[in-house]
């Protein structure tokens, strides 16, 4: 091949070779292009997302504004209301109740009119009780509006339903409102209360700013709601004050009373005890020289005397005696009760006083066989008591428990601390008291029915001093028995 030959083949072939090279990066270019080209296309949808999103914050970040806006408003106008009703709920003067709802607090909730009208039985008609920041032509208009409208108003309160310039359908009394009122916005809401107060409150603003909603109408039927709660509270108020005044006029009226017929019953039972004590003082004297020439003609002074004589003396003796014991008794009751009887009220020793009275007592219960048991509290206060007096008191009330015990008989005799005071008992297993008769025992001259009773003697003073004696001492005296099973009596004396 000549050499011509074979530089235009090797020409040829390097141009082969290049062309190739070239297509080959031609297609590489173009793929590359398409790549960016769509990467350029994704990178403006996410530019596109990105500006959606970024508008929607924005639109989210105005709605919150707005939102936060209204929460704020809420939270004053909610502030506000409870100040209206913690002022309202203060008073339980129903006249000083609406003279606490103030024009601060009204604005506190979006108004700065307001007006409160109540029904009145009387007249008739709606009356006006309070109003805010209303001109008195203002006024006129308004009760003018209302005494035309008064039926559909009073549909509004049976109803129970609030109104307001968003709410009420009717345009053209909407408009009139507004201009009677000479606002932009209102609200009315009814006072109710159970049965007695109907009426209204009508708020009114006129704010151009204020956008009224269904949250201020419930505020405000709120408010309506507290100032009939609070009506009502004063009305009650009232009625129980009247009761308690009423009530305090007839305790007074009673207490008047039983004063006057206190005074009666202490005037009579002076008398009582006057006569009881200066009849008991004649007796005496007749009483003693009976007894007396009793005595000179038994002890047959003036001559001997028939054996049938002498027994018929010697039983004027003993009803004598009876007699003087029952004069002595009822000139001590009466004594006592007039509170003549001088008291040696000292600290004494009741473990003495009852050994006393047990030794006194111990030879009529071996006649009857009846055991008798003491049992004085060891370390027992010292009580204060006239001794004297009472031992009387263990004395009869002993000798009451031998009387109506039948042989082999117990009584017991127990004294113990209890509280401020000593207690002593006096039982015993006698024949007992009927339960009717119990009420009556401490009677004067009381005596129960019963076959003792009607063997034995006695006065029916007994208790009836005991109980008088106990109680000069500020002591107290009650008893408990069992018909055939026993009884026991109880006192207490106050410690020394
Ligand atoms: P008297 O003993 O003189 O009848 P009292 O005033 O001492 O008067 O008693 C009044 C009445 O109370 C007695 O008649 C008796 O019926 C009843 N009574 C008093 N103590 C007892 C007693 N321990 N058991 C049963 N009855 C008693």
């Amino acid at each position: 091949m000549a050499e011509g030959e074979s530089l235009i083949f090797m020409i040829g072939f390097v141009g082969i070779i290049v062309s190739i090279a070239l297509s080959i990066a031609l297609a590489y270019k173009a793929k590359t292009m398409q790549q960016l080209q769509s990467t350029a296309g994704g990178l403006k949808k996410s530019l596109d997302e990105m500006d959606e999103q970024a508008k929607l914050i924005v639109r989210t970040d105005i709605e919150l504004n707005k939102t936060q806006e209204e929460l704020d408003k809420k939270i004053n106008s909610l502030y506000a209301l409870q100040k209206l009703s913690r002022a309202i709920s203060t008073t339980l003067q129903e006249n000083r109740i609406f003279s606490m709802l103030n024009a601060n607090d009204l604005e506190g909730l979006g108004f700065e009119k307001a007006c409160g009208f109540l029904w009145s039985e009387k007249e008739k008609c709606f009356t006006l009780r309070f109003h805010i920041n209303c001109t008195q032509e203002e006024i006129i208009a308004i009760q003018n509006h209302i005494a035309s409208y008064k039926d559909w108003y009073m549909t509004l309160i049976e109803r129970e339903k609030t109104v307001s310039s968003i709410s009420l359908p009717d345009v053209s009394l909407n408009e009139k409102i507004k201009s009677i009122f000479k606002a932009l916005h209102f609200i009315i809401s009814p006072i109710l209360t159970k049965e007695l107060y109907k009426g209204f409150l009508a708020v009114a603003t006129e704010n151009a700013d204020m956008s009224l909603n269904e949250g201020d109408e419930e505020l405000i039927t709120i408010l309506a709601n507290q100032i009939g709660q609070a009506l009502e509270n004063a009305h009650l108020f009232e009625k129980t004050w009247q009761a308690q005044q009423e009530l305090e006029k007839k305790v007074e009226e009673r207490t008047h009373e039983l004063t006057l017929a206190l005074d009666e019953v202490k005037k009579i039972s002076k008398r009582k005890t006057d006569f009881i004590s200066s009849v008991s003082h004649e007796l005496r004297t007749p009483l003693t020289s009976i007894k007396g020439y009793a005595a000179i003609l038994i002890a047959e002074k003036l001559g001997q005397l028939p054996e049938a004589v002498k027994e018929r003396l010697e039983k004027i003796n003993r009803h004598s005696d009876e007699l003087v014991r029952m004069v002595n008794d009822l000139l001590d009751i009466a004594r006592i009760e007039s509170g003549r009887a001088a008291m040696k009220i000292e600290p004494q020793n009741l473990k003495d006083i009852v050994a006393a009275a047990a030794d006194l007592i111990l030879i009529q219960c071996k006649n009857k066989n009846i055991s008798l048991v003491t049992d004085v509290q060891a370390g027992l206060a010292q009580v204060l008591a006239d001794r004297s007096q009472i031992e009387r008191v263990f004395i009869n009330l002993l000798g009451n428990a031998v009387k109506f015990t039948p042989s082999a008989g117990k009584i017991t005799l127990k004294a113990y601390a209890r509280d401020n005071n000593v207690q002593v008992e006096v039982s015993d297993t006698g024949i007992g008291i009927p339960a009717e008769s119990l009420p009556m025992i401490f009677d004067e001259f009381y005596r129960v029915d019963n076959s003792v009773n009607e063997q034995l003697k006695g006065t029916g003073l007994g208790l009836s001093l005991v109980k008088h004696i106990v109680e000069a001492h500020q002591g107290k005296i009650w008893t408990e028995s069992h018909l055939g099973k026993g009884t026991k009596f109880t006192f207490t004396l106050p410690k020394a």
